[in-house]
């Protein structure tokens, strides 16, 4: 079983989502083992982001392609002030407003919620995905607004990644162990308690 984080972020809050949001994670067969709002600081974004050192430089090395895919000259050289200047943003974005914090259980729980979520560029995530049905937002709008991409959730990358961030964001007490129902359909091998 593995346990993922999903934050609701201020976009997604604003935008009247949160019931829709997470009724997409729940039909899965995903367990909510945890939930609470809260308005991050720009101190907490910054270290949910760095949970991963490799971080800076993905995300720097993907704001890099997404400029030249536009034809157009990145403002910085290298993938890692490109990554700094996208934390940046981010930590503007994050603690706009509210956000809703979730923790997901479930067998391959990080990578199912990923498919659910979408890629990072809504104009590019796939219909039938969060990001890909209810946002319209571009790398080509945000830049040229100097911001984040407004992308609804956000979805931890790998169970390393989810682990350190649910410690960040949650307590261990906030946590809730519990038994659901369709668990027994889920994961019974012999589904020999249905008939009497
Ligand atoms: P998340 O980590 O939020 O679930 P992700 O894993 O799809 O999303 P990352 O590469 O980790 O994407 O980037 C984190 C967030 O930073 C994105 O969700 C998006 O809001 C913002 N972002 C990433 N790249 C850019 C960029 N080039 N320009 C503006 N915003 C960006
Ligand atoms: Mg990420």
């Amino acid at each position: 079983m593995e346990k993922t984080l999903v934050v609701i972020k201020p976009d997604g809050v604003q935008r009247t989502l949160i019931g829709e949001i997470i009724r997409r994670y729940e039909n899965s067969g995903l367990k909510l083992i945890a939930i609470k709002m809260l308005v991050p600081t720009p101190a907490m974004v910054e270290k949910h982001y760095l949970v991963n050192p490799e971080w800076i430089k993905n995300v720097g090395e993907k704001s890099i392609a997404s400029y030249k895919n536009k034809g157009e000259q990145p403002p910085f050289k290298t993938s890692a002030e490109c990554g700094q200047a996208v934390l940046a943003r981010l930590k503007k974005y994050m603690s706009a407003g509210p956000v809703v914090a979730m923790i997901w259980e479930g067998s391959k729980a990080v990578g199912i919620v990923r498919k659910i979520t979408g890629g990072t560029e809504p104009l590019s995530s796939d219909v039938g995905t969060i990001r890909g049905d209810y946002t319209i937002d571009s790398y080509d709008l945000s830049d040229s607004a100097d911001r984040a991409i407004r992308n609804l959730v956000h979805a931890s990358g790998s169970v390393e990644e989810a682990e350190k961030e649910i410690t960040l964001w949650f307590k261990k007490d906030e946590l809730i162990e519990y038994n659901l129902v369709l668990e027994k359909i889920l994961y019974d091998v012999n589904l020999d308690e249905i008939l009497e």
